[in-house]
């Protein structure tokens, strides 16, 4: 994508279903030329009308719990009852050690071929901040284009569960039965960002799956709910075979139902959208700040000086933002 594409017209074909356009478009949001985002900040404004209309799901799990089966089934099943499924991922590893956690293999082939779904890596490179931005961009344009449930995939790495729960409407722990040490998602506080925990696997060890999901439940039990009106249910499912996910897919749509009538989802989204606004300044000052040209020329000899504990952090904080012009 050399010269900046003309924005009305890929809106056009966007909002038409064309698939080509909405991957052109989230090229252009992963774009960082600067020309580009301009662009892609333009499509974004004429689009926002259109979007907000899907059910946002994050889903994570450590590798190997079974995220990528299971969405593939839960997205089959959703195709075949005439929704269209976006899949996205949130992989803070990819491009920066020169192989990603979600996107290396061949994911989800049978997914990927069905017209009414659509499958995008996770956008690769950057920090963290800036894989989010992109992925909620993303969501947006998909939403434009007429997918109703967009599906966003993280592993359990660093923050990159946190991002994702700030993005969805609704954040999916997917679990694997496990003896012993196994309510790892408790001591990674992930239970307490998770509004539905899914243990799969379930057909290996039917027993196994359902001592678990018992754990879990009375483990939830003593931490308190972070919704007065929604307490994590705990489900078992076996993506490889098909089985839990209706019932998955009914308890998604009962949290649905049970937020939006008590105003809770259009508060969570408000915030989201506030807390997006506030990151993406923070970020871009923190960017402009570092660029700009007496602060770059100061930072490296004061940041040694501090490392070497010469100068107090607050005094070298301050002389770089008096650099920069504040005083
Ligand atoms: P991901 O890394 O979380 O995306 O996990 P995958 O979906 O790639 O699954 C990892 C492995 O677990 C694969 O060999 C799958 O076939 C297997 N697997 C996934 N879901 C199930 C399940 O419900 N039951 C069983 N028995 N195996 C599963």
């Amino acid at each position: 994508m050399s010269n900046a594409p003309d924005i009305a017209e890929l809106e056009q074909r966007l909002v038409a279903g064309d698939r080509a356009a909405l991957a052109k478009a989230i090229t252009l949001v992963e774009s960082r030329r600067p020309d580009h985002q301009a662009a892609a900040r333009a499509l974004l404004e004429r689009i926002m009308p259109r979007t907000g209309n899907a059910q946002r799901v994050g889903v994570t799990g450590v590798p190997g719990a079974g995220k990528s089966t299971t969405i593939e089934a839960l997205g089959c099943n959703l195709t075949a009852a005439g929704h269209k499924v976006a899949v996205l991922a949130v992989d803070p590893s990819s491009g920066r050690t020169g192989g990603s956690i979600l996107g290396d293999k061949t994911r989800m082939e049978r997914l990927a071929q069905d017209r009414n779904a659509y499958i995008r890596p996770s956008p690769s490179g950057g920090a963290l901040g800036g894989v989010a931005r992109k992925t909620r961009e993303a969501m947006l344009l998909c939403e434009a284009a007429g997918f109703d449930v967009i599906i966003v995939e993280t592993v359990g790495v660093g923050q990159s569960e946190t991002v994702v729960a700030e993005m969805v409407d609704i954040f999916l722990a997917l679990l694997i039965p496990g003896g012993g040490d196994e309510l790892q998602g408790i001591k990674k506080g992930l239970i307490e960002i998770a509004d539905l925990i899914v243990i799969n696997k379930a057909d290996a060890d039917p027993d196994k799956a359902r001592r678990s999901a018992r754990d879990y439940k009375a483990a939830l039990h003593i931490i308190a709910p972070a919704h007065p009106n929604w307490t994590p249910p705990v489900l078992t499912a076996s993506g490889l075979k098909n089985e839990g996910l209706d019932a998955l897919w009914q308890t998604i749509q009962r949290h649905r139902e049970v937020m939006t009538a008590n105003g809770h989802r259009a508060a969570r989204r408000a915030d989201q959208n506030a807390r997006w606004m506030w990151a993406q300044v923070t970020d871009r000052l923190g960017q402009a700040f570092r660029a700009h040209p007496e602060v770059a020329a100061l930072a490296p000899e004061l940041e040694r000086q501090v490392r070497t504990g010469r100068v107090p952090p607050s005094t070298a904080a301050d002389r770089l933002l008096k650099a920069f012009g504040l005083s």
